[in-house]
């Protein structure tokens, strides 16, 4: 089937306006195989993946180790009966109470971040018995109804309202206005380490952990919502380590499935669990715990161990962040400012239109980028950990042509 016909396809039956929308962006490939930081469409041109499915391909398209342990299980035992116990389910929990900081040892496994957001939220609920939350504004948490409402911006909820009751959103980044906000009703305060969505935010250093500290005060409990941060994105396994903060409840997906299996998990402290140990079926999963996604996180963790990625996404980060601060320099009547930690990079744009402009001229150098869903005019940069240096140079390389090319039209933009 040609490309035309399939977006024909999208467009009937998928979504009209999203596949114009697209065409229009100046897309018209279908993808056909992706291998570490490329992807191949079906007319054989090969793009390089710097936007990392949202942040999902933390190891890359495709890694050998994790295609081997979950064939391994496709051919043993895919899903689990869900009746009687399963080895990779046992040692994926085991390995996430490892690698996540102190405390947090019961794991609930899902399949996406929202789910992962939503059972963090009745978890606390049920863990403090009382009902509210404080949420950043800003942020985004998920699309079910209740990480919609902890998502901070009201584009993507005023359709659905109303929504569930008791939230509170402050500004990030903003201690003060976290002390007046949470009391003794909250239940737990939810914040990104790195808002994603939201732009590439990153706060100031110890803003996580006086977070705990103010949500601890009143006995409510800290939710990090490391879906998009978790697992090596921001040089470090957990966006909080920056920190050293130490939450309560952390919700993980995306990199968690090794870009080959979708999966999340709930993990959370002894003292949170309790309600969840007391009455073990108040939140369940068919797919959750499936041998084939948990094969595939424990597979994905041991790359990253095996291949040093967290010191390299720090250093690929921090080079790749450096390039881009000279290209914004150059040229200041496009790139505001650029934001990011280890390989989560955003560039501030001054317009919105050159947001658009800036992604299409880069897709059609076939270099893959997308702007953040909350903030159209951050451009962000959420390569593989794996893309060696020189691979990041030619991203640069790319990157100025193209923001020179925005520049010389931007009064038009
Ligand atoms: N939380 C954060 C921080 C996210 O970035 C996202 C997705 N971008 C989600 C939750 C929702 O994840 P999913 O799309 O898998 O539901």
């Amino acid at each position: 089937m040609n490309p035309e016909e399939i977006m024909e396809k999208y467009e009937r039956y998928i979504n009209p306006s999203s596949t114009r929308l697209f065409r229009f962006m100046g897309l018209s490939s279908v993808e056909a195989r992706a291998e570490g930081w490329t992807i191949t469409d079906t007319a054989g041109t090969e793009f390089i993946d710097c936007l990392g499915g949202f942040g999902m391909f933390a190891v890359g398209h495709r890694h050998p180790k994790v295609v081997e342990a979950v064939e391994r299980e496709l051919h043993n035992m895919p899903m689990c009966g869900k009746v009687l116990f399963n080895s990779p389910a046992a040692l994926l929990a085991e390995k996430l109470a490892e690698i996540t900081p102190g405390g947090l040892q019961y794991n609930f496994f899902c399949n996406s971040g929202t789910e992962a957001v939503e059972g963090c939220l009745k978890v606390a609920r049920l863990a403090t018995g009382r009902k509210k939350f404080v949420a950043a504004q800003n942020a985004f948490h998920g699309k079910t109804f209740g990480s919609l409402t902890a998502t901070g911006r009201d584009l993507y909820r005023d359709p659905f309202r109303p929504l569930l009751d008791g939230f509170t959103h402050v500004p990030f980044d903003d201690i003060a206005a976290l002390e007046t906000a949470v009391d003794e009703d909250t239940a737990a305060v939810i914040l990104e380490p790195v808002q994603g969505e939201g732009g590439i935010n990153v706060p100031a250093d110890g803003y996580m952990k006086q977070a705990e500290e103010i949500a601890h005060r009143h006995g409510a409990l800290l939710i990090a919502d490391e879906v998009q941060t978790g697992i090596g994105r921001t040089g470090a396994w957990f966006g909080v380590d920056h920190d050293g903060a130490r939450p309560d409840l952390m919700a993980v997906a995306k990199a968690l499935g090794g870009g080959i299996m979708p999966a999340g998990s709930v993990i959370g402290t002894e003292e949170a669990w309790k309600g969840l140990i007391e009455a073990p079926f108040l939140h369940t999963s068919t797919f959750g715990g499936g041998q084939m996604a948990c094969a595939a996180g424990l597979a994905t963790i041991r790359v990253i161990e095996e291949e040093d990625l967290l010191q390299r996404a720090a250093n690929t980060g921090a080079f790749l962040k450096k390039g881009i601060e000279s290209i914004a320099k150059e040229f200041p009547q496009v790139i505001r400012e650029v934001r990011g930690r280890g390989m989560m990079i955003g560039m501030d744009l001054t317009k919105e239109g050159a947001g658009g402009m800036l992604m299409a001229l880069m897709i059609d150098r076939h270099v893959i980028v997308a702007y953040t869903l909350n903030n159209p005019k951050v451009i962000r940069i959420e390569p593989p950990l794996i893309m060696p240096e020189a691979v990041a140079a030619q991203v640069l390389e790319v990157l100025r042509d193209c923001v020179r090319q925005v520049a010389d039209a931007i009064d038009d933009l």
